[in-house]
């Protein structure tokens, strides 16, 4: 059976000499990456035996590094340089000799000093039951590093957690990002499929008939292009440092509703036994560019989020899951079939010209997505069948 990767984030909550402890741990991690990562660029060593040769011992007595944290910071610079390397070889750093390419290869790897840095079993262990870490720092192991996590979370990090996590510094908190093996859950022969519409007024709509509402979501952006718009003109150190941790804050926002909206949804098809049928994403970023093109990078990516956390909750829940081509699910009749611009007298409302049919707009389209989930599923099986 398979196995699904998942990363569960928790957050810190250290006592003021814990956060001291932390803060220069990650600080002196990441020095020492920087420097290790300057030495490899200048004597073009790349391999993590060689490196070790190189800069075991410096990291060891200039940093005050045990031997296990000595190790990791090497382990981490050769994977720097290992992705930057495959990304120039793959050509997403331009081609040889572009202005971009060079830039990137001229200077060695910089190390913020809030950058994640991986601890592994021996270097940190957690007690689920009291919700703490015990961790090792430069000042020496701190015990009883308190965390918050959902119930959820808790479940998945005592079952299926493996592995290094990665502590890191943002925005003034403290994070633990941990990664979970969860095993592959059989995906159920579907009976049905609920269709999901996505929009901006609407952000998720059901086959069913649930409306996820945009209203909360959308507020809180307006507010935050408002306050962007302010704090732009400024130009100051602070404002800039302000607009960062804003656009940070509306993007978690956004994260938790589309968490919440993707559970809903998931539980919502495994309840009734349905399958999903999901709008091809690329057709969702080609339909909003039509309608709203200053939207289009903010919704389009949040509607993959989205995409991606139904598709990775469908998958824990062995729910089955189709993408289909969403061209006039706005337009037709999830009734009768027939297509017309008229059917949609506005923005919210439904009402077929040919058979009278009338819904909420949104549900209509979702029932359009749904039939066409059924069709590819029949599709894809008997292919299936035949071979
Ligand atoms: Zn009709």
């Amino acid at each position: 059976m398979g196995v699904v990767k998942l990363v569960v984030q928790v957050r810190l909550l250290p006592t003021p000499e814990q956060a001291t402890a932390l803060e220069s741990t990650l600080c002196a991690v990441n020095e020492a990456a920087t420097w290790v990562a300057a030495l490899a660029h200048h004597r073009r060593v790349f391999r993590n035996y060689d490196l070790r040769r190189h800069a075991y011992g410096q990291i060891k007595d200039n940093y005050g590094l045990a031997a296990q944290a000595a190790q990791h910071v090497i382990k981490k610079v050769t994977d720097a340089y290992a992705t930057l390397h495959a990304n120039v070889h793959n050509g997403n750093m331009g081609r040889p000799g572009s202005a971009r390419r060079e830039r990137a290869l001229a200077k060695p790897v910089v190390f913020r000093p809030g950058a994640a840095h991986p601890f592994d079993d021996r270097c940190l262990s957690w007690q689920m039951d009291a919700r703490t870490v015990s961790i090792w720092t430069t000042r020496g192991r701190m015990k009883n590093v308190a965390f918050t996590a959902s119930a959820d979370q808790l479940q998945t990090l005592a079952a299926y957690r493996k592995g290094e996590s990665d502590l890191l510094y943002r925005d003034g908190r403290w994070f633990l990002i941990a990664t979970c093996d969860l095993p592959e859950v059989p995906v159920a022969a579907p009976d049905g499929f609920l269709g999901v519409d996505l929009g901006i007024v609407n952000i998720a709509t059901t086959s069913g008939g649930v409306r996820h509402s945009g209203k909360t979501l959308n507020a809180v952006r307006h507010r935050h292009r408002e306050l962007r718009r302010r704090l732009q003109a400024k130009q100051t150190t602070s404002a800039k440092r302000l607009l960062k941790r804003r656009r940070r804050k509306e993007a978690r926002f956004a994260a938790n509703t589309n968490h919440t909206i993707a559970k809903r949804i998931v539980t919502e098809a495994a309840r009734t036994g349905q399958g999903i049928a999901l709008e091809d994403l690329q057709g969702i970023r080609d339909r909003v560019r039509l309608r709203k093109p200053q939207r289009v990078t903010l919704h389009s990516w949040s509607f993959h989020q989205l995409g991606s956390f139904i598709a990775y909750k469908a998958a824990r829940a062995g729910v089955a899951l189709v993408y289909v081509d969403p061209a006039y699910t706005s337009q037709a009749c999830s009734s009768c079939g027939h297509v017309d611009k008229r059917n949609r007298p506005g923005q919210a409302t439904f009402s077929c010209t040919s058979c009278g049919f009338a819904e909420h707009a949104d549900v209509n389209a979702a029932r359009n997505i749904a039939s066409r989930g059924v069709a590819s599923w029949a599709v894809s099986h008997a292919a299936d069948d035949a071979a």
